[in-house]
């Protein structure tokens, strides 16, 4: 009885393997017969994007500044004018004046915009060319002057404050222009307004990965642990932290 059990588990194991290598054997037999064109996609179409070859602004951005007006912002605190300082084609913070933010609200962009820490330094730490760029009013990613400058590091430039450390500190020296490349994907809720999905963001600084689609606990404070309360669409906004930090040749794309 044994040793026929045995025969019938060798011949069942020698089946299962005859199945495999036929079934591999078609697989192969099957790839052989496809043509290039089994795999090519020729639908949907991506759409055409431009870029101006002044300032590499893509033709399908909002433009948000362009050294003209600041008629795409108005006050945080009040929604009065912005009330920044504006001279030869760059905004300044006013001191004083608050936070700005624009008057559209956006969901998932991509954003680039550049600034300027003074070039005169005053100041140590956070209190050096002090500035942030809010996603939808409410998560920083932090601007300051970190050159040659000492202070925590999830708290230094391109770090999401108090959140994530950057990966790189790819400063430039006070008073020249840096840029900020932003890929920001806004957090879902669900209907009880528990968080559905975290928000995430990418971030290049001059050109070099700061952030890596990292995930957020939650809004950005300076206080306490950060977390999530339901929203819908927001501003872009710039705070007003007390320094001489300019901006210039700011855009958006939202994204679908
Ligand atoms: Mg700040």
């Amino acid at each position: 009885m044994y040793k026929i059990n045995a025969i019938k588990r060798k011949a069942m194991k020698q089946l299962a393997i005859g199945v495999l290598l036929l079934g591999i054997f078609t697989n192969l037999q099957a790839q052989e017969k496809m043509k290039p064109e089994d795999t090519e996609v020729w639908s949907p179409v991506p759409k055409i994007v431009t870029t101006d070859s002044r300032n590499n602004v893509p033709s399908d951005a909002v433009t948000l500044f362009d050294g003209t007006s600041l008629n795409a912002w108005e006050s945080a605190k009040n929604k009065g004018k912005a009330n920044w300082t504006l001279q030869e084609g760059v905004f300044t913070v006013k001191p004083g004046e608050g936070d700005i933010r624009t008057k559209q609200e956006f969901q998932d962009y991509q954003l680039h915009l550049e600034w300027r820490s003074p070039s005169v330094i005053k100041g140590e730490s956070q209190g050096r060319g002090n500035s942030g760029v809010f996603m939808q009013g409410l998560y920083e990613v932090q601007i300051l002057d970190n050159y040659d400058n000492k202070t925590y590091v999830n708290g230094q430039v391109a770090s999401i404050y108090k959140q994530r450390i950057p990966l790189v500190n790819a400063t430039k020296k006070p008073g020249e222009w840096h840029t900020y490349d932003i890929i920001w994907t806004a957090p879902r809720f669900k209907k009880d307004g528990t968080v559905e999905k975290k928000a995430r963001i990418t971030v290049l600084h001059n050109g070099v990965l700061a952030q890596n689609n990292v995930e957020l606990d939650g809004a950005t404070e300076y206080i306490g642990i950060p977390k999530y309360q339901a929203h819908g669409a927001g501003p872009i906004v710039l705070q007003d932290h007390g320094d001489l930090v300019s901006f210039r040749n700011i855009w958006i794309r939202p994204l679908p």
